[in-house]
């Protein structure tokens, strides 16, 4: 582990140091408050060891400040209190430490507080490792592997209060399977849970870095394409049609006879600065249209298109 020790009396800090290296830890030392907070943010250690009363930040800042500033990780903090100092004790507990030796510090009592810090810490680090394994499930799809409707309001909402702060353009599309319920029916259920998975790697095998691409609902997929007008998106969205009937998947209740798709989009652009929840909208209205005049094609909503200039 790495552990920092904080304490303006040279002996004290020097026995500390000898205890914590001799016990196989890295020691990083600091002679006040103020350089111990320095050397916590450049080093971030597991465990900091410091002294109550310092020069600078004391150690109840310490422990408050590095309290307020660990985020995920967790910091084992130990005070070194003077001997009967009961008050200081609970102070330092109420600012956020763990433990406490006394002065004169002993090297085995120490080691044994440093053993504890150990434990702690490696249960807070899985306890981390679980909840971004945990947030990141709860945003994606089980059976396609994509993002899902969640992570999509998320990105979303972040998405459209970057373009509306910087006035720049960003366009989002709803993708349909066309006559899925047909698949579903001729195929069964199972083949159509495989064709899913198969349009949804060949839409993102197609797809740029930039791109979101989620879930949306049943058979249903949303693109989001950052710096995208209605024209480029919509030459994106030809080449992720044609991938996907260039799958070949055999769907004989499609007029095409392989499985489609069927587009609509809307952009935020200079003319058309509307909520996303209308973009979603007027995708889904364009989706509608696009299906109405005979699937297997994208209809861009009549507001986001850009006007012709002569
Ligand atoms: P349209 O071309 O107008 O979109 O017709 P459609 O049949 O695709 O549309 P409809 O909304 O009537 O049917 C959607 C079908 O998608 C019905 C539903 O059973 C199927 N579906 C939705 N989610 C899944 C899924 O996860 N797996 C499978 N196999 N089918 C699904
Ligand atoms: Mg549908
Ligand atoms: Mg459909």
């Amino acid at each position: 582990m790495k552990v920092l020790v904080a304490d303006d009396d040279f002996g004290s800090r020097l026995v500390a140091q000898a205890a914590v290296e001799h016990y196989g830890h890295e020691c990083i030392v600091a002679a006040d408050g103020s350089s111990a907070w320095e050397l916590y943010k450049q080093h971030r250690p597991q465990v900091v060891v410091t002294d109550l009363m310092m020069p600078g930040l004391d150690g109840l800042e310490l422990c408050r400040a590095i309290r307020s500033a660990e985020g995920d990780s967790y910091t084992y903090l130990v005070l070194v209190t003077s001997k009967d100092s009961h008050e200081d004790v609970v102070a330092g507990m109420h600012a956020g430490a763990d433990d406490y030796v006394a002065k004169p510090l002993d090297p085995f009592v120490l080691h044994t507080r440093l053993l504890v810090a150990q434990r702690v810490t490696s249960l807070h680090t899985d306890l981390a490792r679980y909840r971004a394994a945990l947030a990141e499930q709860a945003r994606t799809d089980p059976l396609t592997k994509l993002h899902n409707r969640l992570k999509l309001s998320e990105d979303l909402e972040q998405l459209h209060r970057k373009c509306a702060r910087y006035g720049t353009d960003y366009s989002l599309a709803i993708c349909d399977v066309d006559n899925f319920k047909r698949y579903n029916d001729i195929y069964g259920h199972q083949a159509g849970d495989s064709a899913l998975q198969a349009v949804a790697a060949s839409l993102t095998g197609e797809s740029r870095q930039s791109d979101g691409i989620y879930r949306f609902g049943g058979e249903e997929f949303l693109f989001l394409l950052p710096g995208q007008s209605a024209a480029g998106a919509q030459t994106r969205l030809e080449r992720a049609l044609d991938a996907v009937q260039g799958l070949g998947i055999p769907h004989s209740g499609n007029p095409s006879g392989t499985l489609t798709l069927s587009a609509g989009l809307s952009a935020y652009v200079p003319e058309h600065r509307v909520s996303s929840e209308r973009l979603l909208k007027e995708a889904d209205i364009a989706l509608y249209a696009a299906k109405s005049a005979g699937r297997n094609r994208i209809e861009v909503a009549p507001e986001a298109r850009q006007p012709t200039r002569n």
